[in-house]
């Protein structure tokens, strides 16, 4: 497994070249476009990487899915689908204009920024404060690692250049779809975006919603396989945006990326992966990513199709 990772790695270094890095958050363009690694972590346990797979870079949009779980956890699927829809908006993740009409819970899933910000709102617990915690507890819990934090320095970017996502929030708010303050569900939501992991921590959590919620070396259930089949499902329509069809061709398997250049697949009962190369594609997906990933699937035969 490592050698065909080493190759497949090397054989789609070139992508890195092509792709841009995120400027939109200033910290988030200070990232090494030649960075590009691999972790993948099987179902019988055995884990293999290539590549730059330790090193450090922010969750972004990769943290939607943990959102919607702990939201899960907290209400219930009716609850939630209640507040936020399931299906395809076949936009941009901050699209503005998420519906031809007028917005209602329908016309968003937790998979694009007004989805996840309303997932930020769901989460129970006294004080934001105490909601962000109990987030980062469960991050920590299915990425298996006890000291997450979240990077500081693209915390206070994301906030200091967030004026989409409060156009986003407010438009929410106007709409009836966001209860509470939208300030502190802003605030939850950059420190939820800003959490920090590696490819390793990637491929643990995929392990887990690949393994119908049961943490790899353990077993102990996180969550029921009702919210994996949830979470799975929507990241196969939706994770990758309006390029989710097309990753559905090439690759086949539920996935979600961030602007950071992470990506997280799961090939439910098989693998979990992660993978980080930070040079985006125009959806803003990671370029070299998505190739590395469709090599992977034709070579081991990934695709859920
Ligand atoms: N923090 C980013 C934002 O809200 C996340 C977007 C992404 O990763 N696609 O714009």
């Amino acid at each position: 497994m490592e050698e065909l990772l080493e190759r497949l790695l090397e054989e789609c270094r070139p992508y890195t070249e092509q792709g841009r890095v995120a400027n939109y958050i200033p910290e988030l363009a200070k990232s090494d476009p030649a960075a590009f690694g691999i972790y993948v972590i099987g179902s019988e346990g055995k884990h293999s990487w290539a590549g730059d797979c330790r090193q450090k870079f922010t969750l972004q949009s990769v943290v939607k899915p943990i959102l919607l779980l702990q939201a899960l956890l907290d209400n219930g699927v009716e609850a939630v689908q209640s507040r936020v829809g399931v299906e395809a908006t076949g936009k941009p993740f901050d699209a503005i204009n998420a519906s031809d009409q007028s917005l209602d819970s329908g016309h968003i899933n937790p998979m694009v920024n007004m989805g996840a910000i309303v997932m930020c709102s769901l989460i129970h617990g006294g004080s934001y404060e105490e909601r962000f915690q109990r987030l980062l507890e469960l991050t920590g819990k299915l990425a298996g690692d006890d000291g997450i934090c979240i990077d500081e320095a693209v915390y206070r970017s994301e906030k200091a250049h967030g004026s989409r996502n409060r156009a986003l929030a407010y438009l929410l708010k106007s709409y009836g779809l966001l209860d509470g303050n939208v300030e502190e569900v802003l605030d939850c939501y950059f420190r939820a975006c800003s959490i920090q992991v590696d490819c390793r921590a990637l491929a643990h959590i995929a392990s887990v919603l690949s393994n119908r919620g049961r943490l790899p070396v353990s077993g102990q259930k996180v969550f029921p396989s009702t919210l994996s089949r949830y979470v799975n499902a929507i990241m196969l329509t939706c994770g990758m945006y309006d390029g989710s069809g097309e990753f559905a061709i090439r690759v086949g398997v539920p996935a979600k990326s961030g602007v950071s250049g992470g990506i997280m697949a799961v090939v439910p009962t098989r693998m979990g992966i992660g993978i980080y190369s930070p040079a985006l594609d125009a959806k803003g997906n990671s370029l070299a990513g998505i190739h590395l990933l469709e090599k992977l699937s034709r070579e081991l035969y990934l695709s859920v199709f």
